[in-house]
């Protein structure tokens, strides 16, 4: 393993370039590393690895009237309205804010809270992807193809029941009691098993060969911009909510995507030039003792070294509490991923232990009146060390991304159905016949 660049570059990559957006077009799609523009909806740039990145012909955001996500159509890769009521939603924090000692603390709710205009009834801001996704991949006659620890396939599986689109979705054992839907599942929902041995690395690795079937479609993880652009709509309802971009963003990531997207929107809202001149700082969490991405930012690098970052990844995976972070193959080194978005940030990463994050659980279902899942816990955590080490100033406008939570409160309004396994793959290795 070679560290190839341990200098931050972020600079080269916060401008788009100047490039002509054919007339019909929405966006065309630019490489964060050699900068070529597509006009095609593709995942990889032909010449190198880095991430590809919309470019949308409006610069200025205008909000569409609908309930949800939609709103933010200006920059969504999709040319049909979305019109679900599920959406980011921000509101400013008082309990939390006060026991923090925190003036202008926001919270981005992204789960089920009716109350507060919360109606993400599968719980994460996972369906802030799934929406964009399908809706951009419904045309396509193929079936999608993806893995999931959890939540990413609830999201999908929630919008194929709604789209009919077609959707195969690979769990890992550890992910099958969050396999659950608000309504009842559609024949649309093919989901597979697998083994108590596998992670979700193992399930992303099927996934693939899956999707390299006849008529099956990879949906991309972190290469699929639909998803991060509408992860980005969390940093957009916030900027809009508090008429400014913030002076920090708090997540924490298991792929880092959400920070990734939450650059990204920041530096759309930089050029839009209503809300600011400075991109938020990224704080970016991960949950001990699985935290490659925390281990290889502290040491400067770049690249994630497996037998330092993250040796016996499986074993460290089995003791984290908010187990969904633990992504052993995260877009991190890569052009346009976590590290140039902390580097362009001047970011910090954060190694949350399972105590501190469990207590961020209690102390916000406590002080906010709500349950959020773990990896919110884990922000929580992040916030509450960033406030200790005066890394964030009383005054601060500061985002909190509450990734998941609701599902006590969802189970009160909705009947929720258990999802059967279509198939069960032991390994990654299965053939494909006694999975399709
Ligand atoms: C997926 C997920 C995360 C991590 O998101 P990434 O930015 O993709 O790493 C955090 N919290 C919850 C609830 C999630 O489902």
């Amino acid at each position: 393993m070679t560290i190839s660049e341990t200098v931050c570059r972020g600079s080269i990559l916060d401008q788009n370039p100047a490039i002509t957006i054919p007339e019909n077009q929405k966006y065309d799609l630019v490489c964060t590393g050699c900068k070529t523009a597509y006009f095609n909806d593709r995942l990889k740039c032909d010449s190198d690895n880095g991430l590809l990145r919309t470019n949308y012909r409006n610069k200025k955001l205008e909000l569409k009237d609908a309930p949800g996500i939609g709103k933010f159509h200006d920059w969504l890769p999709v040319n049909e309205l979305i019109t679900t009521d599920s959406g980011p939603v921000t509101y400013r924090s008082t309990e939390l804010a006060q026991y923090l000692g925190l003036k202008n603390l926001f919270i981005g709710f992204n789960g089920y809270w009716p109350e507060r205009g919360a109606n993400i009834k599968t719980c994460s801001f996972k369906e802030l992807e799934a929406f964009p996704t399908l809706s951009k991949f419904k045309n396509s006659g193929k079936s999608l193809v993806l893995a999931s620890a959890g939540n990413t396939a609830r999201a999908f599986a929630h919008v194929s029941a709604m789209t009919g689109v077609n959707v195969y979705i690979v769990v890992p054992g550890s992910g099958i009691s969050r396999m659950w839907l608000p309504e009842e599942p559609t024949d649309s929902i093919h989901f597979i098993q697998m083994g108590n041995k596998c992670d979700y690395t193992d399930s992303i690795h099927l996934a693939e060969r899956l999707s390299a079937a006849p008529g099956m479609q990879a949906e991309g993880g972190a290469r699929n911009v639909a998803r991060r652009d509408g992860m980005g709509t969390v940093m957009l309802d916030a900027s809009i909510f508090m008429k400014r971009i913030p002076d920090h963003y708090f997540q924490a990531i298991g792929s880092g995507t959400g920070g990734i997207a939450a650059w990204e929107a920041a530096l759309r809202l930089l050029e839009d030039g209503r809300f600011g001149t400075a991109l938020p700082q990224l704080h970016l969490s991960q949950n001990l003792p699985f935290v490659p991405m925390y281990n290889a930012w502290e040491a400067g690098r770049r690249d994630i070294i497996k037998d330092i970052d993250m040796p016996e990844p499986k074993k460290l995976i089995h003791e984290m509490y908010a187990d969904i972070l633990s992504n052993r193959e995260p877009p991190y080194s890569v052009p346009g991923g976590v590290y140039d978005a902390l580097c362009a940030t001047n970011g910090s990463m954060y190694a949350i232990s399972n105590d501190a994050a469990k207590n961020g659980v209690t102390l916000f279902e406590d002080l906010e009146g709500i349950d959020i899942f773990p990896p919110a816990g884990v922000a929580v955590a992040s916030l509450i060390e960033a406030v200790d080490a005066g890394k964030v100033k009383k005054d601060d406008y500061i985002v909190l991304n509450i990734t998941g939570g609701g599902v006590k409160r969802v189970e009160q309004d909705h009947k929720l159905y258990k999802i059967e396994p279509s198939a069960y793959a032991e390994n990654a290795n299965v053939p494909l016949e006694e999975i399709i």
